[in-house]
């Protein structure tokens, strides 16, 4: 049996990931489990999955806790690292949103825990020091993002020399289809309905302006040890090849499955094993037609700056990701329109001035100070 603790377990990755473990029974033990402020949801988990610890992010949601459950309840961020390097576990999901996710990662890899990772920023922001830890403590990372998952699928045992280049696949978000503008008078409730996937706020206003997608570059660019320039993107309303990989002699070779995480959330989890979840299975004849077309980089400029941000490296991915999730966040509480998250992301970027290698402290400070560029812009 393998022993897990999920941090973020009440959010979307979280709760799929709990469903997966729910379906596979004596397969996975629950060790730890971590929640930002709904209790209620983790209280219920923790009542089915009997971790042996759990923490939340927010202080009074945790003293409540505490006097609900007999589990050992921790607190704050130093709670969620408690989680992340709690003895047990031998696997971490980190299914946290935003930033927040990077040290809890950190941790569980000085530990020797192996990751599944959801978390974007960790990569993204801290991708270089992410790799070299995974090295020195010999622990596996294996992506839960759908093209991930899917180019790990993909790559195998194939050599990454013989790799021509990765074909990140996009939906394109509700919006691929639009004139400049449409675009003006987007509302968070338009942005927030995502054609396909149902996902947290943060991601899915970042697939609408396809910074999602730009993020997903840098990430691979950090996993599979790759230059930018053999990561391609492409947009593929139907979402049903989660990317694909180009190799030197021509060949193509896509993974293909139904619109759910359970699919590449087991995969991380179970690797190399396969299980029948008992999902629903894809059906080509009921799709019937698969469309591709190229992204409008005018109109969706986030893409653009992440390769940017990527190509400069250092400190820079940590400003593209703070900026945004600052510009995000502003969004959603209608206080800027949909066109000014490039703009904000971009005038914090023009005035950063990039350390090459930076250390942990390095990008902390960096984000913390995009944090504030960014609010003052807006
Ligand atoms: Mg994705």
């Amino acid at each position: 049996m393998k022993s897990i603790s999920i941090l973020g377990s009440t959010g979307s990755i979280g709760t799929q990931t709990l469903d997966v473990i729910r379906r596979l029974p004596g397969e996975f033990k629950v060790v730890g489990l971590t929640a930002n402020t709904n209790i209620d949801l983790l209280e219920k988990q923790i009542k089915e999955f009997k971790p042996i610890s759990v923490a939340v992010a927010n202080q009074e949601k945790a003293d409540e806790l505490k006097n609900k459950v007999d589990t050992t309840v921790y607190s704050g961020a130093t709670g969620i690292n408690k989680i992340a390097s709690l003895q047990p576990a031998d696997t971490i999901v980190n299914a946290l949103v935003g930033f927040i996710g990077l040290i809890p990662t950190i941790k569980a890899i000085n530990h020797k825990k192996d990751i599944a990772l959801a978390n974007k920023e960790t990569l993204v922001a801290g991708g270089s020091l992410v790799i070299k830890a995974l090295k020195k403590h010999k622990v596996n990372l294996i992506p839960i993002d759908s093209e991930h998952s899917a180019i790990f699928q993909c790559l195998n045992t194939e050599k990454i020399h013989s790799v021509e280049r990765l074909i990140i696949t996009a939906s394109g978000g509700p919006f691929h289809s639009y004139k400049k503008s449409d675009l003006e008078r987007i509302t968070p409730k338009q942005a927030l309905r995502h054609p396909i996937w149902r996902m947290g706020e943060r991601i899915t206003i970042d697939s609408a302006t396809l910074m999602n997608k730009g993020f997903e570059v840098i990430e691979a660019m950090h996993l599979f040890n790759l230059p930018l320039s053999k990561i391609k993107t492409i947009i593929h309303p139907q979402s049903i090849i989660h990317s694909a990989v180009e190799f030197v002699d021509g060949s193509v070779i896509a993974q293909l499955g139904i619109h759910d995480m359970r699919i590449p959330i087991q995969f991380a989890l179970t690797y190399p094993k396969r299980i029948n979840l008992g999902l629903p299975k894809l059906n080509l004849a009921d799709i019937g037609i698969f469309t591709f077309k190229k992204v409008d980089k005018e109109l969706f400029p986030c893409l653009g700056y992440a390769y940017e941000a990527a190509s400069l490296g250092g400190t820079m991915p940590a400003v593209l990701n703070a900026s945004d999730e600052v510009a995000v966040q502003y969004f959603l509480e209608k206080r800027i329109k949909f066109l000014d998250i490039p703009k904000i992301v971009r005038s914090v970027m023009n005035i950063h001035k990039i350390i090459k290698s930076p250390d942990l402290k390095d990008i902390l400070k960096v984000d913390k100070w995009a944090r504030v560029k960014a609010k003052n812009n807006i």
